[in-house]
């Protein structure tokens, strides 16, 4: 009977999944979407715990000792979530981002060393063993790497580290940990575990994850992360299918199908094929922009502001300071004056703006700037000619001109907004703060370009007093 329960409950889980997913398609329905799945999250931990009384003979020997485990395995995990996720700024979200989905391939990694080291997928024939082989390389891989991500987003690990000879080392060490992995499931099916063999394929994948992840820099970031949110999906399903666990299939599958089509739009957005950011090191380059010629002229608040007041057409540009600045809600107050004066604004959003997918979106509907005036960067780019003013919130790498010439710049070839196309830019910044790429920027420095120097809230709430002294 409780065996009923336990599929139905994950199989309601599934459905809560997928539904969830589909209402995070659009900022207006995602919040219910979050916990909707979050409902199905809980019921799939719930159907879990239930299995342990039921199914699994082996759990029943050591039934008080496994609960009492698992109890504090939950309260542990609970408490730390719970704790962090309440605690977290909005600017450090990525980097939790990172560390929660390392953690999903670490815990894929953990049941595939399990069930390899019991001899459990072993015993259940050779396409159990494969993926639970497999499950466990992707798994281990995405836990170390999103590690390493995790470090370089959160500003403890700059720069990028590059061995001689990086491909080679890491192609060997990806077919090291194939064979070692083929090895263990032949032997394995003749009843042959070997612990030291099975340790040191998870300690070859775990070291294969670091060494993709360092040399990996500059803007290439996103396209990294959505990746290894897709290798956890994947690894997930495969140790569902070890596992016979519907719930872990189907969820695994979705976060591996949504990471996979979420990492081909951000390679797309830095107009690279996924696999030149993973094998050329495309962003690993050291080029800082070097020398660039022309000087950069400083302008007040109050100037920028009058112009767009009298501007007919405005873009705005909202990037990762605008986020550090939390000025969203005082940049919509400015926007609106503006508009009440007849000023046509548009924001522009580039893909990889901020430091998540999305994350200049969830700002603005935040503030709740309507959609209406939120561009993407194909549909507005070849506006920025007729825009009278273009103005730049903490964004940088997004909006520089040498990725469309300097061929040794880590940015080189993504597509940028062209703010230096718009008759005046001004550009809302602290002081001469690189972008996260590390790349000097040569719009700062164009002919009709003007830095506002200050931080981003505080330049909004003068240009909002700038524009209200005017009527
Ligand atoms: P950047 O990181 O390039 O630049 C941000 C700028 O904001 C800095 O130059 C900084 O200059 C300024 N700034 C910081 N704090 C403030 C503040 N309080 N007020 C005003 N300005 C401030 O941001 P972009 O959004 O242009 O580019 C995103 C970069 O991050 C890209 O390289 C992208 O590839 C990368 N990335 C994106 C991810 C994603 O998924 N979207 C994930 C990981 C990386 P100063 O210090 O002088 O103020």
């Amino acid at each position: 009977m409780i065996e009923y329960v336990i599929h139905g409950a994950y199989f309601l889980a599934a459905l809560l999944f997928i539904y969830g997913l589909k209402r995070m398609a659009s900022p207006v329905t995602a919040r219910s979407g979050i916990l909707i799945a979050g409902v199905g999250m809980v019921l799939a931990v719930l159907a879990a715990f239930l299995y342990g009384f039921d199914v699994r003979e082996a759990a029943q020997e050591h039934l008080t000792m496994n609960v009492a485990l698992v109890l504090i395995a939950l309260g542990l995990g609970l408490g730390w979530a719970w704790y962090s996720g309440k605690k977290v700024a909005m600017t450090d979200m990525p980097q939790m981002v990172a560390l929660y989905n390392g953690m999903g391939g670490g815990a894929a990694a953990a049941i595939a060393a399990t069930e390899l080291f019991s001899g459990n997928a072993q015993s259940h024939g050779v396409v159990v063993a494969v993926l639970a082989v497999l499950g466990g390389l992707i798994g281990a891989v995405a836990l170390s790497g999103s590690l390493i991500a995790w470090a370089k987003l959160d500003g403890r690990m700059n720069g990028v580290f590059r061995l001689p000879a990086q491909q080679i080392i890491n192609l060997v060490l990806f077919l090291g940990s194939l064979a070692l992995g083929a090895y263990i499931v032949v032997t394995g099916i003749n009843g042959e575990i070997s612990f030291p063999l099975i340790g040191l394929f998870f300690i070859l994948a775990l070291l294969l994850g670091v060494l993709l992840t360092t040399p990996i820099g500059g803007a290439d970031m996103p396209v990294v992360i959505s990746l290894y949110n897709a290798f956890t999906g994947l690894a997930v399903a495969f140790e569902g299918f070890v596992l016979q666990n519907p719930a872990m299939i189907i969820a695994g599958t979705v976060v591996g199908s949504a990471g996979t089509l979420l990492t081909l739009m951000m390679a797309k957005a830095m107009n690279r094929p996924v696999s030149n950011v993973i094998f050329s090191q495309f962003g690993g380059s050291d080029d800082d922009g070097g020398e660039i010629e022309g000087s950069m002229k400083s302008a007040d608040a109050s100037d920028a502001a009058i112009a767009m007041y009298y501007a007919s057409k405005v873009i705005i540009v909202p990037g990762y300071g605008l986020a550090v600045a939390q000025a969203q809600h005082k940049l919509y107050e400015f926007v609106k004056l503006l508009q009440k004066q007849g000023v046509d604004v548009a924001f522009a959003i580039h893909p990889v703006a901020g430091r998540m997918p999305g994350h200049m979106n969830v700002l603005l509907a935040e503030a709740g700037v309507p959609y209406d005036i939120i561009h993407d960067l194909e549909d507005i780019n070849e506006d920025f000619p007729q825009a009278d003013v273009a103005i730049v919130l903490g964004a940088n790498d997004v909006v520089n001109p040498a990725a469309r010439h300097r061929k040794s710049s880590p940015i080189y070839g993504m597509p940028i907004l062209n703010v230096d196309m718009a008759r005046q830019a001004y550009v809302v910044k602290r002081g001469q703060g690189k972008g996260y790429s590390g790349v000097e920027n040569e719009l700062f420095f164009a002919e009709n370009t003007s830095m506002v120097y200050g931080d981003a809230q505080k330049v909004m709430v003068q240009m909002i007093e700038a524009v209200k002294s005017l009527g």
